[in-house]
């Protein structure tokens, strides 16, 4: 293991791999040394990363962790990538089916493997006050509605359902609704309904450098460790 985290990040050309390039060149705990797209890359080398089209995977340098924010078409061969290498997978990709979790699962018994639907500390902060609220309230009416982007594929949200398995179990019974417009980065609300009073917990992204920040964070942090399923706070401090 080399001291500075070398990385692929699969997804490179979309809005969050944009992002992760962006953040990881100003950082001195981690490097990028492969950059997958989806399409062959018009340009080779950008900024000293070298890019790699997706059918071209296998040929990718070393790495330490593989960051992938893509679609769940592309989850399988990045998977297969990093069991093959004995690398770390980092992946906030979402709309995987149960197939691919459970494959994701599976290769955890061989490398460290780290997916969440939400990288910002404040979205962890949120699910743990779903689940006291949650808790608190039995009975209440609970609904997460979420909004996104247009270009948003998946619906309800990644986020959107974890922090309603979190409410769920802690006793609650979950409606989702999701709204999809304009640019919006990703807006949670989980309300609790009672008779006569209701509680709204929010949470509102500004950016994508809150994800991007988390997921480099995280692998920096999971580099090295033994196979097995991580979580956002279990890489906090
Ligand atoms: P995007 O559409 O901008 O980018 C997706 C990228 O994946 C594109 O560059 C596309 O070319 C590439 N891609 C598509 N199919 C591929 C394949 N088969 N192999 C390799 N690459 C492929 O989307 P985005 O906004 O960057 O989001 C990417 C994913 O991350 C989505 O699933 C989104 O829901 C999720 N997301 C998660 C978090 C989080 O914190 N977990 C935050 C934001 C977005």
């Amino acid at each position: 293991m080399s001291e500075t985290t070398r990385l692929l990040i699969h997804g490179a050309s979309g809005r969050m791999g944009q992002a992760l390039l962006r953040l990881c060149a100003d950082r001195t705990d981690c490097a990028v040394v492969a950059a997958i797209t989806n399409r062959s890359p018009v340009q080779r080398v950008v900024d000293g990363v070298p890019f790699f089209a997706a059918k071209e995977l296998s040929g990718a340098p070393a790495f330490d962790v593989a960051i992938d924010f893509s679609l769940p078409e592309g989850f399988a061969p990045i998977l297969a990538l990093c069991v093959a290498r004995g690398a770390a997978l980092v992946s906030g990709t979402t709309g995987l089916d149960e197939v691919q979790r459970a494959a994701l699962e599976a290769a955890a018994q061989r490398i460290p493997v780290l997916w969440a639907s939400n990288f910002s500390l404040g979205v962890a902060v949120l699910t743990e006050l779903v689940e006291r609220a949650a808790a608190a309230l039995p009975g209440w009416d609970c609904d997460v509605v979420e909004a996104h982007h247009t270009q948003k594929k998946d619906a309800p949200s990644g986020t959107a359902l974890t922090l309603g398995a979190a409410a769920t179990a802690n006793g609650a019974k979950v409606s989702y609704a999701s709204l999809r417009a304009g640019d919006i980065v990703g807006e949670h609300t989980v309300q609790f309904t009672g008779l006569g009073e209701r509680v709204e917990l929010v949470h509102r992204a500004g950016n994508r450098d809150i994800f991007a920040r988390g997921a480099l964070h995280a692998a920096a942090r999971l580099a090295g460790r033994p196979p097995g399923v991580y979580r956002v706070r279990d890489l906090l401090d």
